[in-house]
């Protein structure tokens, strides 16, 4: 029996007066976080919920955020997390997709979000948050350390969605014992200590928030430093107040950090290390930040079918650059072909990652030809495509879906972004294939330039090593083009979790 709720009760049992959470100059303790989700746990079961019953969640980093979270664990139920940019509409999928049977949302989405679970029959609707009255509605008092309902590990604890880049949003349903392991191993591998105190501006609702800085900073007694929204500012900020030592983030992100132009004023100097996932991190974006704040930027990669963490850097000393590093222990990636062969070490072996072990979900929640072909001979396909080294370190080239096929040749659209940002008035750049009569795809680059700069097609075209025709770059305003990642390649109707999220709302 086993609930992964026990990583908060266990730590507020270690340190008690503790900072669990450190937001806007206020701090919650341990004690009080374990007591306050308590109170959300007998809440909840008050209005029905029992356990194994989905809950919404759709909050940005507040603590509200926390406390739910583990009210809901606590309760026994299964955490939906959601964007709180959501449209009725998306709300309603989702809620109805994971057959959630409650909504906690707060005022900024609740017209939405009411609108939504209305659609779906969801009449228990808890909307929090606010100065005057934080839980309105959704906390009963509770004695003293409510007993934690017991689930099994294999027993779903969250339902993830995929954000949707490769067709509809899937609920990816993340066990118990996969969150704890994800939380527990990579924190062990890295060395994460008690006294870190951890800046949480990648969403809580979003995996990489979720497994990678909530369940790992409470697992091991840290303390989080919430920031609501993405804002180079507010991260600035936050660090220097918080005495942050780890910064966890998107690429981005660390464009964003650099970019402020501020940046100097503040001090940063309690970090001892930096996490990249989530996408490529640019070769000069890395180089740029090592050198600009003295740590080192480790970098990994996953999914949230994995609950997040898939492969990783587990140290400066034992760390190499540009790649996402190794396996995490007790989990497998290799690098198949078509044939479902596995391929030996070697830049020229480019193939699929597929990775097994407990990090990989249950499955999609109602789907299970989805599930079945993700999961296929047990192995999940990742869609991503990369390399390994002689030393196991993992490369990772691009996704499957996003190669581009001119002419018969591969090309990896990554592999010209990181040459157009070479260029020195490039801020950002996005390559996506597009339909050619002659060449079945051809090449074509969205920029965003560096503010003041200019630059014309046949001065960039060349940059990129490319003889294509000029009539493919496009160069866009910073506006514009606000968004690093590859423009065609998501739905536009669905709310990325990144970076967009970070917008106000
Ligand atoms: P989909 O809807 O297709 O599942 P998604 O954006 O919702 O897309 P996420 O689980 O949020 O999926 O992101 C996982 C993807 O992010 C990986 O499959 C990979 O393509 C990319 N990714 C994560 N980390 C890295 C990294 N370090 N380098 C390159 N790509 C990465």
């Amino acid at each position: 029996m086993f609930n992964l709720a026990v990583i908060l009760r266990e730590s507020a049992k270690a340190a008690p007066g503790k900072p669990a959470i450190r937001h806007d100059g206020g701090a919650m303790s341990y004690a009080e976080l374990d007591a306050l989700s308590d109170s959300a746990a007998e809440g909840l079961a008050a209005r029905g919920i029992q356990p194994g019953d989905a809950v919404g969640l759709q909050l940005p980093n507040i603590p509200e955020f926390v406390v739910a979270y583990f009210g809901i664990l606590k309760a026994g139920a299964v955490v939906v997390p959601l964007n709180p940019l959501l449209k009725a509409r998306e709300v309603a999928y989702c809620l109805g997709n994971s057959r959630a049977r409650a909504l906690i949302t707060w005022p900024p989405a609740a017209e939405e979000a009411v609108k939504g679970a209305a659609e779906e029959g969801i009449t228990e609707v808890f909307v929090v948050a606010g100065a005057e009255n934080p839980f309105t509605g959704l906390l009963k008092p509770a004695r003293a350390r409510r007993p934690i309902v017991p689930r099994e590990g294999s027993d779903t604890a969250a339902i993830v969605f995929t954000s949707g880049t490769t067709g509809v949003p899937k609920g990816a349903e993340l066990t118990h014992l996969q969150l704890y392991m994800n939380a527990d191993i990579p924190g062990r591998l890295f060395d994460v200590r008690p006294d870190d105190i951890v800046l949480t501006i990648l969403p809580m609702f979003h995996v990489f928030g979720l497994s990678s800085i909530l369940n790992v900073s409470v697992r091991f007694g840290c303390t989080l430093s919430l920031v609501p929204r993405f804002d180079a500012t507010a991260a600035l900020e936050a660090i220097e107040r918080d005495r942050v030592t780890i910064f966890e983030g998107v690429p981005t992100m660390f464009v964003a950090v650099l970019e402020q132009p501020e940046l100097d004023r503040y001090d940063t100097s309690s970090l001892r290390v930096a996490i990249s996932g989530g996408a490529a991190i640019p070769a000069h974006v890395l180089d740029a930040f090592e050198e600009r704040f003295g740590v080192t930027i480790l970098e990994g990669y996953g999914l949230t079918e994995t609950a997040s963490t898939t492969t990783f850097n587990i140290s400066a000393d034992e760390r190499r650059a540009y790649s996402v590093g190794k396996p995490i222990w007790g989990t497998e990636t290799e690098i198949w072909d078509e044939r479902g062969n596995r391929l030996p070490p070697g830049r020229e072996h480019v193939g699929e990652l597929v990775t097994r072990g407990f990090h990989v979900m249950k499955g999609y929640y109602g789907q299970p030809e989805a599930s079945a072909e993700a999961m296929a001979g047990g192995w999940l396909h990742t869609g991503d495509l990369g390399y390994v080294d002689e030393d196991g370190f993992f490369f990772i080239v691009d996704r499957k879906k996003e190669l581009i096929i001119r002419g018969g040749y591969n090309v990896y659209p990554r592999e010209v972004e990181e040459i157009l940002y070479n260029h020195p008035a490039v801020a950002e750049a996005a390559v996506v294939g597009v339909p050619d009569a002659r060449l079945g795809e051809e090449v074509a680059a969205y920029v965003s330039l560096r503010p003041g700069r200019t630059v014309t097609e046949p001065e960039l075209i060349p940059t990129a090593g490319i003889a294509w025709r000029a009539t493919s770059i496009r160069a866009t305003s910073r506006s514009a083009m606000r968004c690093p990642r590859r423009p065609t390649a998501r739905s536009p109707s669905w709310s990325s979790p990144l970076p967009e999220c970070f917008t106000p709302v």
